[in-house]
């Protein structure tokens, strides 16, 4: 299985992709994650990715688009799981020539809606377990602003494509899942 997690900041991504990972057996790419550990261990990326990260904007397209070409050509031919890429159309159409390339399809995109207060009630809680740089309310606010205008036009581009799943991420944990359950199983 080869999918998309996507949604707005604190939609709930990293948690469900624990479990779909888990229950699908799928390697999981989280740009974030890999931008979080480049920021750590202060490489060349990490340094550029944290100016953009603590404002809460988005790491240039070229430079994520990388990682996820290494990333992509390190699975031979394992399912995966993208969560938080593509995050622009530039990051979708290369998305779609790496594939292309490779002779690869998208099987589904999951689609995670939260409402905005939801999102930062979640964020400011996640805060104080992980004490990211970029979940203080401010820059959460800006994260919104830039998911609404830069990565929200990738819903029209999926639904085009019918690959989008919209899944209600309101709610229990466990009852989000079954709705991505509910999906995926579908696919088999
Ligand atoms: P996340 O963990 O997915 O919320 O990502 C945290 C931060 O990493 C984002 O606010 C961006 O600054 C950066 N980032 C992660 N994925 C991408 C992406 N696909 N494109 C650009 N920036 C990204």
């Amino acid at each position: 299985m080869r999918l998309i997690l996507f949604g707005p900041p604190g939609a709930g991504k990293g948690t469900q992709a624990l479990f779909i990972k888990e229950k699908y057996n799928v390697e999981h790419i989280s740009t974030g994650d890999v931008l979080r550990e480049a920021v750590k261990n202060e490489t060349e990326v990490g340094l550029l990715a944290k100016s953009y990260m603590d404002k809460g904007e988005l790491v240039p397209d070229e430079v994520v688009i990388e990682i996820i070409n290494q990333k992509l050509s390190t699975l031979n031919g394992k399912g995966f799981m993208l969560d938080g890429f593509p995050r622009t159309l530039a990051q979708a159409n290369a998305l779609n020539n790496v594939l292309k390339n490779n002779d690869l399809e998208i099987d589904v995109v999951i689609l995670l809606e939260v409402d905005d207060e939801e999102v930062v009630k979640r964020i400011m809680n996640r805060q104080k377990i992980e004490n990211r740089n970029d979940d203080s309310e401010d820059v959460v606010r800006n994260r919104l602003n830039v998911y609404r205008d830069q990565t929200s036009p990738l819903k029209d581009f999926y639904s085009k494509l019918n690959l989008l799943k919209e899944i209600d991420g309101m709610g229990e944990i466990s009852e989000i899942s079954n709705r991505i359950e509910r999906e995926l199983d579908k696919l088999i």
